[in-house]
C-alpha cells in the first residue's frame, strides 16, 4: 500500500517503488501496489486528511509505505481547520502501531557529510524506539481566547508494551537499553521510569535511565555509547531528528512502526520538504531504505533487504550524492538519477 502524500512524498515514493520492482525482477517476486490519499492532497480532494477509503485499503494490505504529509498550503493556526499532520496521527492510531523504530547508523562513505567530527560518529550504530500512539500528541487539547492546553497521559499498558518491544530489539543487538524520560519534572515520566525499572532490572540487559535533556547532549557528545534508546512520543520525535544529523542528513534515515498485528508502517523520518518539492533534488535514500526494513520485517525477505542496503552503499561508494549530502570531489545527482543508480545496482550480478 502506497501513501505518497505531499511535497517531495510522490517523488521519493516513485524511486522507492523502482527499487522494489528491481528486487522483484532480481529475486522473482511480484509486488502488488495500491495507492491512496493522505495529508494535504486528501484534504483538497475529500476535505479529510485520512479518508475512510484510505483506511479501508490499509486494512487489506500487508505493509504500508508512506512518503510525507504537510506543506504551507495547509498550514493554519485555526484549531477547527483540518491539518495534514492530523491525518498522520490518525493513521498511526488507526493502525495501532505503538512502536516506531528508527535505526541510526553512520554510513562510512558519509563520515565527512556530518557536521560532527568523524571520530565522534564513526562507531554510531543505535536504534531509537519511540512510543507512537500515546502521550501529549494524542491527549486532550483545549484552546481558548487567551490560553491553550495539551494533555500528556500514559497508561501502564502503553508504557509496558513499548518497553517490552525495546527489550526484544535490544536482546538481538548489543543488549543495552537507555530509557529516556523527564522524571525529575513530569508525572508521566515517573510512571515511565517506574515501569522501565520493573521490566528491565534483573534481566540480562544492561539498563540505564537518562533524562531527556542529558540524552540530547549525549547524542552529540558521544553517540556511540547508545545501543537501544526507548522513549515517549514527543521526546522520541525530537531526539530522532537530532540523531539523524549524525548520519549527515535527515534524507538518509528510515523508520518502521509496529503494533501487535499487521500491517506495519514504513516511512522516512523526514517531512514533506516543501522548500525543495518538485525540483528533483530530494534525497530518496531514507524511503528506499525504509523499503529494506519493510522487506525484512513484513515479508521476512532478509536477503532482498540486504540487497537494497548494499546497493545504496555501492552508489555512495562510487561517489554519487544528492544535494543534502554533497561534498567536494563527489558527483551531485538528482532524485531520479540516484534512484536509477540504486535500481541498477540491485539488478547487477
Ligand atoms: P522536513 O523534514 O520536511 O524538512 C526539514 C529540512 O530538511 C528542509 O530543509 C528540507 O528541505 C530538508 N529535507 C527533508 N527531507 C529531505 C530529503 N529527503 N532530501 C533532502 N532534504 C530534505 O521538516 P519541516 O520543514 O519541519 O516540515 C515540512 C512539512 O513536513 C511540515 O508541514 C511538517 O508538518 C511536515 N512533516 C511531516 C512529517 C511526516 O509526514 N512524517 C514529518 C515531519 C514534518
Amino acid at each position: 500500500m502506497l501513501l505518497p502524500g505531499d511535497g517531495i512524498g510522490p517523488e521519493i515514493i516513485k524511486e522507492a517503488v523502482g527499487s522494489l520492482n528491481a528486487i522483484g525482477e532480481k529475486f522473482g517476486h511480484s509486488f502488488d501496489y495500491e495507492e491512496a490519499l493522505i495529508g494535504g492532497i486528501a484534504i483538497d480532494e475529500t476535505g479529510n486528511p485520512l479518508p475512510e477509503e484510505t483506511i479501508g485499503k490499509i486494512k487489506q494490505s500487508d505493509a504500508v509505505l508512506l512518503g510525507a504529509v504537510g506543506g504551507p498550503k495547509w498550514d493554519t493556526t485555526d484549531p477547527d481547520e483540518p491539518r495534514p499532520e492530523q491525518g498522520l496521527l490518525d493513521l498511526r492510531k488507526e493502525m495501532a502501531v505503538f512502536a516506531n523504530v528508527r535505526p541510526v547508523k553512520a554510513y562510512k562513505q558519509l563520515l565527512n557529510a556530518s557536521t560532527l567530527k568523524e571520530e565522534v560518529i564513526k562507531d554510531v550504530d543505535l536504534v531509537i524506539i519511540r512510543e507512537l500512539t500515546g502521550g501529549i500528541y494524542f491527549g486532550e487539547k483545549n484552546r481558548k481566547e487567551a490560553e491553550a492546553q495539551d494533555t500528556c497521559s500514559y497508561s501502564i499498558e502503553e508504557v509496558d508494551r513499548v518497553i517490552k518491544f525495546a527489550i526484544d530489539v535490544a536482546s538481538k543487538r548489543r543488549k543495552k537499553i537507555t530509557s529516556v524520560d523527564k522524571a525529575n519534572v513530569l508525572e508521566t515520566s515517573r510512571l515511565w521510569r517506574e515501569r522501565a525499572g520493573k521490566l528491565l532490572s534483573g534481566n540480562e540487559l544492561e539498563y540505564e535511565d537518562m533524562l531527556v535533556d542529558n540524552c540530547a547532549m549525549q547524542l552529540i557528545r558521544n553517540p556511540a555509547q547508545f545501543d537501544v534508546v526507548v522513549t515517549e512520543n514527543m521526546f522520541g520525535d525530537i531526539l530522532s531528528d537530532e540523531a539523524a544529523m549524525l548520519t549527515g542528513s535527515i534524507g538518509m534515515l528510515s523508520s518502521g512502526s509496529f503494533g501487535d498485528s499487521k500491517p506495519a508502517l514504513f516511512e522516512p523520518i523526514h517531512g514533506s520538504a516543501p522548500d525543495i518539492a518538485g525540483q528533483d533534488i530530494a534525497n530518496p535514500i531514507a524511503t528506499i531504505s525504509s523499503c529494506a526494513m519493510m522487506l525484512r520485517h513484513s515479508f521476512l525477505l532478509e536477503e532482498e533487504a540486504k540487497r537494497i542496503e548494499s546497493a545504496i552503499e555501492a552508489v555512495l561508494e562510487k561517489g554519487y550524492r544528492t544535494l543534502d549530502i554533497m561534498e567536494n570531489g563527489k558527483e551531485q545527482v538528482g532524485t531520479k538519477k540516484i534512484g536509477g543508480l540504486i535500481r541498477d545496482e540491485i539488478l547487477e550480478n
